[in-house]
């Protein structure tokens, strides 16, 4: 194995504690500077991010490859000589290893089945693949089994260095012209692919793959895929979220889509009749009103639109110079609209603001906006403003 690639993560990837001598250790702008002779940690690369974990009892917070020497950035300082254990956070480590050995099955599936390329790939919450050609979702579907499948089949995952002579003979991935030790991680029949992270032993250690969705990103594809412990935590979130909608709805857990159609549809039809309803009742509430110069009314089933449509037909019909249409919302606050052709309401909003604790504004014949007072409070104020 040559010299460079052959730290202890690369050797023993499933390395959780180890022990070494601390070669150096300075203070950073951040965190002490900290070099092993030998580490367990993975740096962060190749789209696998850094391993955290403890070196005796101070934290190891980021791990960077800086001139081809590994820095362990740490909350706390470390003797140099002397011999040092390290952990490594398990759970975050296997996790990335699901993560990017997933990610090499559906990329090599992609790339056998569709000819694309993987051009970008970021392991964040979700992990995102970016490929050069267009997939929709009857594919995304068919490469999520397809993925599946072969994690059922348990197939090794095995990792090589060819020498150049080989390198030149063989076929594989790679997301850029390389250069020294290439690293060849080859996943049985599913992927061979230059790659510097850490990948568990066979597929069947990566569980399951869930794709969550495709869209268009540049001139190609961008996926969205989980593996493993987080694919399963996605799953059960979305099955809760399911379950949830299906009491709610009295469905099949099978059927609840079906019945969000069949609710959404009726609860459309019910719009539309409202609306009509509503129209009526303005008419009719026109039609019944005395013609006066001012009229003040408490509506509470009318919505802002309603409150216009209410206030315009009484102006226009002549039934009123000067409109208002309270709306209480709470016990404590309303809803209030205020429409005039005769009366500057520029200066009566300002002692409306004045006197009450509104949230609005308007114009000279309009002003409108919600109101902290009670209704009965607002409805003498305007009395006395209005009816001038
Ligand atoms: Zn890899």
């Amino acid at each position: 194995m040559p010299e460079k690639l052959n730290e202890l993560f690369y050797r023993d990837p499933y390395c959780r504690e180890f022990d070494a001598e601390v070669i150096q250790c300075v203070k950073g702008k951040k965190y002490w500077e900290i070099v092993l002779e030998d580490t367990a940690f993975y740096p962060e690369g190749g789209g696998q991010p850094a391993d955290h974990g403890t070196l005796n009892d101070t934290e190891v917070v980021d791990v960077h490859r800086r001139n081809g020497v590994i820095i362990h950035y740490c909350i706390g300082a470390l003797e140099v000589g002397s011999t040092v254990h390290g952990v490594i956070d398990w759970n975050r480590r296997f996790d990335h290893m699901q993560q990017h050995s997933g990610e090499h099955i559906v990329s090599g599936i992609i790339h056998q089945r569709y000819g694309y390329e993987n051009v970008g790939f970021h392991m964040g919450e979700v992990i995102q693949i970016d490929f050069d050609g267009e997939l929709n979702n009857e594919d995304l579907h068919w490469i999520e089994r397809e993925a599946n499948t072969r994690i059922w089949r348990n197939i090794p995952i095995e990792i090589t260095y060819p020498t150049e002579e080989e390198l030149k003979n063989m076929w594989y991935r790679s997301k850029k012209e390389l250069e020294g030790t290439i690293r060849i991680v080859t996943v049985d029949d599913s992927d061979v692919c230059a790659c510097c992270g850490t990948h568990v032993r066979r597929t069947g250690e990566i569980g399951i793959i869930h794709l969550i969705s495709v869209e268009k990103h540049k001139d190609g594809s961008r996926i969205e895929m989980l593996a493993g412990q987080r694919a399963w935590q996605w799953l059960r979130t979305t099955a809760d979220q399911n379950t949830e909608i299906s009491h709610l709805f009295s469905a099949k857990p099978l059927e609840t889509a079906e019945a969000v159609k069949k609710y959404m549809n009726q609860s459309a039809e019910t719009s539309r009749k409202l609306s009509r309803l509503r129209k009526e009742y303005i008419a009719m509430k026109a039609d019944l009103l005395e013609k006066t110069d001012t009229q003040i009314l408490v509506e509470n089933d009318l919505d802002a639109d309603a409150a216009r449509m209410l206030a315009n037909n009484l102006l226009e019909n002549n039934k009123a110079d000067t409109v208002a249409v309270l709306s209480e919302t709470t016990e404590t606050t309303c809803r209030y609209l205020v429409m005039s052709k005769s009366l500057d309401l520029k200066s009566i909003g300002s002692e409306i603001r004045r006197r009450l604790t509104v949230k609005g504004g308007g114009s000279a014949v309009m002003q409108q906006g919600m109101i902290e007072n009670k209704t009965e409070e607002v409805k003498v104020v305007l009395e006395e403003l209005l009816r001038r």
